[in-house]
């Protein structure tokens, strides 16, 4: 995959994309082809998002070559980075930007979650908002579908209008196969060893509802996307083996505390 940059864009084109790309807290952003700017239809409606739009399209293709003073300069340069995030929403829908994120994320270039159940899966930015102003870029993690803010205080202050609310979701589309299993295990808060009650009670509905559904899924020939069945029942054997369990989590409380 390093012939990205050589089959489309010649090494004397891309200074400020390469400049862009390589800043430090610009990481979760790819290389956008010097062909998809070059584009006009892939930038229409952009001019009345962007100020000094021409300007800001002239640098971050390489071809900007006004004089003019520092703080003008300043602004074109931060029109520039704006363009480039806008315009960076729409290429990484696009099959090719799909590519180059789905490197990213091979490469946990994204970081991974935090979670300690979901080990270590990759993550992939998003945002909330497809219009820039409204909120920062935000984690995604597929494996327990819920989102996180960046670690790093310049990740999170990007808008996440750059990636957008549909990004993320189109790239399992599209490389199903990446998707990870949807895990059962789910932690169980304990008081030295022993399962919080009501927090056990709740649990063991919740676990005995959802084999319920996914057997009716199953039967009905629906992929539940949980992890392998076999690894669950493993668990859910550990599970019965405790001690006092059969019992209920009154009896078992009981019958511990009198041996203490
Ligand atoms: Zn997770």
């Amino acid at each position: 995959m390093d012939d990205f940059n050589s089959d489309t864009d010649s090494d004397y084109t891309s200074y400020w994309r390469d400049w862009f790309i390589s800043s430090k807290g610009n990481e979760y952003f790819c290389e956008i082809d010097e062909d998809y700017l070059t584009d006009r239809f892939n930038l229409t409606g952009l001019n009345q998002e962007v100020e000094h739009y021409n300007h800001a399209l002239d640098l971050v293709t390489d071809v900007f070559d006004v004089e003019c003073d520092d703080d003008m300069r300043a602004q074109i340069e931060k029109s520039a980075r704006h363009l480039y995030g806008l315009v960076h929403a729409r290429y990484i829908v696009t099959t090719r930007g799909l590519a180059k994120m789905m490197e990213k994320y091979k490469k946990y270039d994204f970081g991974r979650c935090p979670r300690v159940l979901c080990n270590q899966q990759p993550l992939l930015p998003m945002g909330q908002h497809d219009v820039p102003g409204y909120s920062t870029v935000k984690l995604y993690c597929a494996k327990c579908e819920d989102l996180y803010n960046p670690k790093s205080s310049r990740h999170a202050s990007i808008d996440g209008a750059y990636f957008g609310t549909s990004f993320h979701n189109i790239m399992f589309q599209v490389y199903p196969a990446m998707l990870p299993p949807k895990s059962s295990r789910r932690y169980e808060p304990r008081v030295f060893g022993f399962k919080v009650h009501a927090h056990a009670a709740l649990g063991r509905w919740q676990e005995e509802e959802r084999v319920r559904m996914c057997k009716r899924l199953r039967d009905a020939g629906v992929d539940t996307g949980f992890e392998e069945e076999e690894e669950e029942e493993e668990e859910m054997e550990e599970d019965d083996a405790a001690p006092g369990e059969e019992e209920g989590i009154d009896d078992m409380f009981e019958g511990r505390l009198v041996q203490v």
